[in-house]
């Protein structure tokens, strides 16, 4: 269970608190942390190119592009597997492993002071 750093109220867990979404008790906004989403950025890709790796897909391309660009061409078929893994985990993962929510998005332009 996750908890509202303002108020302490126990929050459920919702994807759209990967963008920002407010606490039902007090109304704060909530984030999961830049952390914690870069984090299952990373997994999901090393997931995709293992899979990928595992099921020999890069072989396929190999006759048609040969072995460098047929590697590369299966590295970036890795994004959009990825991307599909990354979809499933942020519906399932919070709910194994709670982020600590946080009020305000830490990111470098904001703590810049670049937006007000
Ligand atoms: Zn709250």
């Amino acid at each position: 269970m996750m908890q509202c750093p303002s108020c302490e109220s126990n929050v459920t867990f919702q994807k759209e608190l990967f963008r920002g979404a407010h606490c039902e008790v007090c109304g704060s906004m909530l984030f999961v942390p830049a952390t914690y989403s870069r984090v299952l950025v990373a997994i999901a890709i090393i997931t995709a190119e293992a899979l990928l790796w595992a099921g020999n897909i890069r072989k396929l391309f190999y006759p048609a592009l040969g072995v460098q660009f047929g590697f590369l061409a299966s590295l970036f078929l890795g994004f959009p597997v990825a991307f599909l893994i990354l979809t499933a985990m942020v519906r399932t993962i919070p709910h194994f492993i709670p982020p600590r929510l946080v009020g305000r998005q830490t990111r470098t332009v904001t703590t810049l002071g670049l937006i007000p």
